[in-house]
């Protein structure tokens, strides 16, 4: 029995994960497709087996680690998100390593359950073998390097699709090489400096752009009845608020919103735009504005979203919230705002809020527990976002919750924020925009999953954003009323970068050449969001269009839980 013991145990690792590979062959059915797939199965199962037989012990415990790190990090995601891990969301995944520690505590129980998974599979490789398999030393260590590339290979002919129902401890592998090409051979140029043309002095008001966390544009009040109270239907003292209605996301992804929102991507040519124009403090700068970034999610003087240490120098003022509760950070970033508002120092202020990112669970004070039954209190007060769902069962029942510990948090986050700021801030000599960074699926209609956002099948609440502008009543600004009907409910994220530059006085002509159209004129915008931002490798962005006719407004009953007797849950407080 002990020389079979490999054979066994490896045996025992794919019986544990049989769902996967089944699930795979049930969906190719009977044809050419499948046999191929059979073939290169069978190719990277000998080559998986061959590597077990290593006889220099140290190349066989390297590559039983390879592999059982690789299959670990596959079946975690696979897990915790219930999808496919694909070659673009494995890249997204490594620009946000940022989270890694955080990760790495927050999926511990998915991890320790799939490293249980995955152990055969190290020990299979890892242990001495009691055979001699007849082939020479070199074959032996070969068979799973050609293998690796014979599957890289074929990834990267197809764009990164392929590894679908194969072996996964080579998938991640294979990823990776695909990642390490991608970045060697990257034919970005130097980045450009400002070279549009500009009209009239420097700059002498506040330009600020917030970006909300997860908000989806569906949930707050100035555009859905039952939505919840932002506090942004009237208009403050001092200022004019102007609301854009529902605006489609650049992407369902935290980053690759916030990247093509700094450095202005178009849907035809944003990987060009994103890596070697300028950015948006770049062009704040060339016109006499001071930059400031307030990120409220992450601290310690990590970077996110993309931005790296070139970047963070065209930053003159950097803020990060050390030392503020998760829970209280957006209130910090509307003290933060309110002070530069009235520093009399025209700025260029972008902001990343906490909002509404999972977990809700502890984002909102007791106060603000206005819609009930909520998710449970006290486990992820610490947390500003996670993809871990410890404790989250992802059942009708659960999304019940969620959706209203989320209610809370954006009245909170969203209503509390702007209520301070508006109490609070010189308005008179500003002009905010407000959107978020991509709404959510709170699966409103018992789809099964466990994520909000940033899947590669994403329902149509994932693309949609408030879109809301505050002018100060002090400044010319722009002609907002003029298109303000017409672009109402069909502008875009793709919309900002133009409108800013327009603020910022440079030529409105050339402007549009390269980056659209600014909210001043009619946008004639598509609509639709990006959910193959990534796309590499031959693979072409994927477009999906927001029809409103689709989207699911909160309501007073049924699955809207509310607690008996409440008024609050008319978003009033
Ligand atoms: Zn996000």
């Amino acid at each position: 029995m002990a020389v079979y013991l490999k054979e066994l145990l490896l045996g025992l690792y794919l019986l544990i994960h049989h769902d996967y590979y089944l699930e795979r062959l049930m969906a190719l059915g009977l044809g050419v497709p499948v046999l191929l797939f059979a073939g290169v199965f069978a190719i990277l199962l000998v080559a998986l087996w061959l590597t077990a037989y290593i006889r220099w012990a140290p190349v066989r415990y390297l590559f039983a680690l390879l592999f059982f790190a690789s299959t670990l990090f596959f079946d975690v995601y696979t897990q915790v998100t219930t999808e496919y891990l694909k070659y673009s969301t494995f890249v997204s995944l490594i620009y946000s390593g940022g989270f890694i520690d955080e990760a790495l505590y927050q999926y511990r129980a998915s991890i320790l359950i799939c490293a249980l998974g995955a152990l055969p599979l190290l020990f299979g490789i890892a242990l001495a073998p009691r055979r001699r398999v007849p082939l020479p030393g070199y074959v032996l260590v070969a068979a799973p390097l050609c293998s690796l590339l014979l599957l890289t290979g074929i990834l990267f002919v197809r764009g990164g699709e392929g590894a679908r129902g194969l072996p996964a401890m080579y998938t991640p592998l294979a990823y990776l090489n695909l990642f390490v090409y991608e970045s060697a051979s990257s034919t970005v140029g130097p980045r450009e400096t400002v070279s549009l043309p500009r009209h009239g002095q420097a700059v002498g008001s506040d330009i600020v752009l917030i970006i909300d966390e997860s908000v989806s544009g569906n949930y707050l009040d100035i555009n859905a009845d039952n939505g919840v109270r932002t506090n942004l239907k009237q208009s403050p003292p001092g200022a004019t608020i102007y609301n854009y209605g529902y605006a489609a996301s650049i992407a369902n992804c935290s980053a690759d919103t916030n990247i093509t929102l700094r450095y202005g991507g178009t849907r035809s040519d944003y990987l060009r735009i994103n890596s070697t124009m300028p950015s948006i403090w770049q062009y704040a700068r060339t016109a006499g504005l001071r930059t400031v970034y307030i990120d409220a999610q992450r601290t310690g003087g990590r970077l996110q979203n993309l931005m790296n240490k070139s970047e963070r120098k065209e930053i003159d003022e950097f803020v990060q919230f050390d030392d503020t509760p998760v829970r209280d950070r957006d209130m910090a970033a509307a003290q933060k705002l309110i002070e530069l508002l009235g520093n009399d120092t025209a700025e260029l202020v972008y902001i990343n809020k906490v909002g509404a990112h999972f977990p809700v669970h502890d984002k909102y004070p007791d106060d603000f527990m206005i819609y009930r039954p909520v998710l449970p209190r006290g486990q992820y007060a610490d947390i500003s976002d996670t993809g871990e769902r410890d404790g989250f069962g992802g059942q009708v029942e659960d999304w019940g919750r969620y959706r209203n510990a989320y209610k809370n948090t954006l009245l909170w986050n969203v209503g509390e924020f702007f209520a301070r700021v508006f109490a609070q801030a010189r308005l008179d000599n500003a002009i905010l925009i407000y959107t978020s960074d991509h709404g959510q699926d709170l699966h409103e209609r018992g789809n099964p999953g466990l994520d909000t956002h940033c899947g590669g099948d994403p329902v149509v609440e994932e693309g949609l954003v408030p879109l809301v502008v505050i002018q100060g009543n002090g400044l010319p600004g722009l002609d907002w009323q003029r298109e303000l009907a017409g672009n109402k409910d069909r502008s875009s994220h793709y919309n900002i970068f133009p409108t800013l530059l327009q603020l910022m006085g440079y030529d409105l002509t050339a402007l549009q050449a390269i980056y659209g159209k600014p909210l001043s004129l009619h946008t004639e915008d598509e609509f639709t969001f990006n959910t193959r931002f990534n796309a590499r490798l031959g693979e072409k962005a994927n477009w999906k269009y927001i029809d409103l006719k689709e989207v699911v407004t909160p309501t007073l009953q049924g699955m809207w839980p509310v607690e008996p007797g409440s008024t609050a849950a008319s978003g009033s407080r």
